[in-house]
């Protein structure tokens, strides 16, 4: 029996209340239901229940009107004495109550009172008291029920973010009644972790933050988040499991081609440069797919070390491409494989065409070209390959899983290599990056100077622009980043034109201009020109950041430093520093920084280590900026924050593994109700493509 055969038997039935919609509460009607979905993200109970309360609102003072404070929030017992109505308009309602103790007046403004509050009135009020001169009052109380009612008040009152019509009251009412659905389920969490945190058991978590009758729910809280971060990590087990079982095939090599490489190279590989070899070489010699990332700070040497891999390849008869996001750093590898390698590098883009590219297909096909250098173009249709055995991805951190394991399908025991410059921070490399194993390249080839980095406000810029001028002179190169990250592309692109028109009046034609809404040939031969000399400082909005190699380019000057993430600043800055000379950063930022921003610009004053700075970075933007998106959080997840409780999601993902490896088949008792798990937070998907694959 397949997991998803038992998850329809036994975790989908029990669910179903569950997953009915939220329009089978009593009171949630269409309109109401869609203000919650708004909110709630989803149409489903479970939606709802899993609205979280941003905070919540603690009602249980019960104090007299003698011993309450202004200040508080409270809940008093009082009978109505009078009504005293507004003698002007400005003038609120006011309410005169007493309790024995003393009076207190619930204040109304705009509108008279509720009906009920008629003199002799016995009444439960709750609200934010105040004191106004010597007296005390109530304004605009959240709460006024008639004293036999007074089980009716919430003791402690969740507050839920909440859309324009929809009140505490109904949400109360809704979630109410989704709490009362939840089913006992069985635990699926390891009975030694619940007892050494103290956790209650799930449908005891919901109740407990979402009608709460003690705070704090911490527990409940972090159960909850442990809940869904235990599933995500199964899911992305399963993937792995399923990558690691798929036949790859044994590359073994005599090393001559690499040994010849060395030679033509001419340094000696670094620790860390020989142990990321020695870790793919042993995904390569086995009988199984490799599927790994090769992590490594910008200039860390990560060239050398995916060549190495290809002529490995190479050395067994098979096929290895190298494929690159852009043309221009295409061309690059190809230009610096071709250098060190013994054998042919064939170059495969969109803009080779014609003869050429026949040709270039004809050698794939038939399998004289063992090495491949391209853009996507290498995993288009047309590229028939005679035995590709190895993919190489640079730079390709923007690539979902999914996509990553596509571009590995030209083979069907194709090894994977990608490769990425952005220094990922654990937490994403357990969320993001689970199926991948992962080799880093954590020093720099000996030899190389630290990057002088230095802070500047704006309003120095002339002396700065002077600084450059002399720069210039000397033949020095530089690049010149603006931002791009106002919500008009437009203005941002004005800015940078701006900048280029005043250097380049200052300095005629050694300056240029290269930014995302160029015609892409025309961006080509502007970073071609600055590659080659003929200008020397190049105006640019970040497409720099992709990848452009020009050791010779020694000074980075990044405008609006504090717009920036922490990571993209690092991964500018990694442009420069790649020759013999001393290079240099001049981060620019507006006058008025927040104490906050000096910090993060001192951080990358003071250190060079891209570890150490993605940590902080994600920490500071929660992972957002990092993914592509500007939101805080990571994408897909509801109840834990992975930023937040990192702590939670490494035992998540050394749980997990543990359970799959006692219980592959999650046919046991645990491994069941962890079926019912992933279908809850919707992670199924992983154990479907199980099966497929
Ligand atoms: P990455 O792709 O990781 O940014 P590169 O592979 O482009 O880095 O390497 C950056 C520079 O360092 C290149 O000029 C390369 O030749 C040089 N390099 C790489 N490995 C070594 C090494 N072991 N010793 C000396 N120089 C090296
Ligand atoms: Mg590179």
């Amino acid at each position: 029996m397949s997991p998803t055969q038992s998850a329809g038997q036994i975790a989908n039935d029990p669910l179903l209340p569950l997953f009915a919609p939220v329009t089978g509460l009593r009171g949630v009607g269409p309109a109401l239901a869609k203000m919650i979905e708004r909110v709630a993200g989803g149409p489903r109970v479970l939606d709802l229940l899993f609205h979280m309360p941003d905070s919540y609102l603690d009602r249980r003072a019960r104090p007299t009107i003698r011993t309450a404070q202004p200040g508080q929030v409270a809940t008093l017992a009082i009978e109505v004495v009078r009504q005293d109505a507004p003698e002007t308009a400005r003038q609120p309602w006011r309410v005169v109550c007493t309790d024995g103790t003393g009076f207190m007046e619930l204040v109304y403004f705009g509108r008279p009172p509720p009906r009920t509050l008629v003199p002799g009135a016995k009444l439960v009020v709750s609200g934010k008291l105040e004191g106004f001169g010597d007296r005390l009052t109530m304004p605009k109380p959240d709460h006024v029920v008639p004293a036999a009612h007074a089980n009716l008040l919430p003791g402690i009152e969740p507050v839920w973010p909440l859309t324009a019509g929809l009140f505490p009251g109904q949400l109360r009412s809704a979630m109410r009644q989704a709490l009362e659905r939840v089913p006992d389920l069985g635990e699926w969490h390891d009975p030694a972790l619940m007892r050494r945190e103290g956790w209650p058991g799930f449908r005891d978590a919901l109740w407990a933050v979402q009608q709460p009758d003690a705070l704090p729910v911490d527990r409940a809280r972090r159960r909850l988040a442990y809940d869904e971060l235990l599933a995500h990590q199964v899911a992305m087990a399963f993937v792995r499991q399923r990558e690691r079982r798929r036949p790859g095939r044994a590359l073994r090599g005599h090393g001559r081609l690499r040994a010849q490489t060395l030679e033509r190279f001419g340094f000696t590989p670094t620790p860390s440069q020989r142990q990321a070899l020695a870790e793919i070489d042993a995904d390569l010699a086995a009988p199984r797919r490799m599927l790994r990332l090769l992590q490594g700070d910008v200039g860390s040497g990560k060239t050398l070390v995916a060549l190495l891999a290809m002529l490995r390849a190479a050395e067994a008869g098979a096929q290895a491409a190298l494929m690159a996001p852009t043309e221009v750093l295409a061309k690059q590898h190809h230009r610096t494989l071709s250098r060190l390698s013994p054998i042919p590098v064939e170059l495969l883009t969109g803009s080779v065409k014609g003869v050429a590219r026949r040709n270039a297909l004809i050698g794939i096909a038939n399998g004289r070209t063992k090495l491949i250098v391209g853009t996507h173009a290498l995993f288009q249709e047309a590229v028939a390959y005679h035995d590709l055995a190895l993919a190489v991805i640079d730079e390709q951190h923007r690539f979902g899983v999914d996509q990553r394991l596509l571009l590995g399908g030209k083979g069907e025991t194709t090894d994977v290599l990608v490769m990425t410059a952005t220094p990922i921070p654990r937490t994403l490399l357990l969320t993001q990056w689970g199926e991948m194993e992962v080799s880093r390249l954590s020093e720099k080839p000996a030899g190389r100077k630290p990057i002088r980095t230095t802070v500047h406000s704006l309003a120095t810029l002339g002396d700065v622009v002077d600084g450059i001028g002399r720069a210039l002179d000397r033949g020095e190169r530089v690049y010149w980043v603006c931002p791009m990250v106002s919500e008009s592309e437009l203005i941002d692109l004005a800015a940078a034109e701006a900048r280029f028109a005043t250097l380049r009046a200052r300095f005629g034609d050694r300056v240029g201009l290269a930014h995302g809404q160029m015609e892409p040939a025309q961006r080509d031969a502007a970073l071609a020109d600055f590659a080659a000399g003929h200008i020397q400082l190049l105006v640019a909005t970040t497409v720099v950041e992709v990848g452009v190699d020009v050791p010779e380019a020694s000074i980075m000057v990044i405008e609006h430093a504090e717009r920036f993430g922490l990571a993209q600043l690092h991964q500018l800055r990694g442009r420069v520093g790649r020759g013999a000379e001393q290079s240099f950063c001049l981060l620019l930022h507006e006058d008025g920084l927040t104490d906050t921003m000096r910090r993060r610009l001192g951080l990358l004053k003071d250190t060079e280590d891209g570890f150490l700075i993605a940590d902080e970075d994600f920490r500071i933007r929660g992972g957002g900026d990092l993914l592509g998106k500007r939101q805080s959080g990571l994408p897909g997840f509801r109840l834990a924050d992975p930023a937040q409780h990192e702590g939670l999601l490494q035992m998540a993902n050394r749980d997990a593994a543990v359970l799959l490896d006692r219980d592959p088949g999650l046919g046991s008792a645990r491994g069941r109700a962890v079926v019912g798990l992933l279908h809850m937070f919707d992670r199924g998907t992983g154990m479907r493509t199980l099966e497929a694959g």
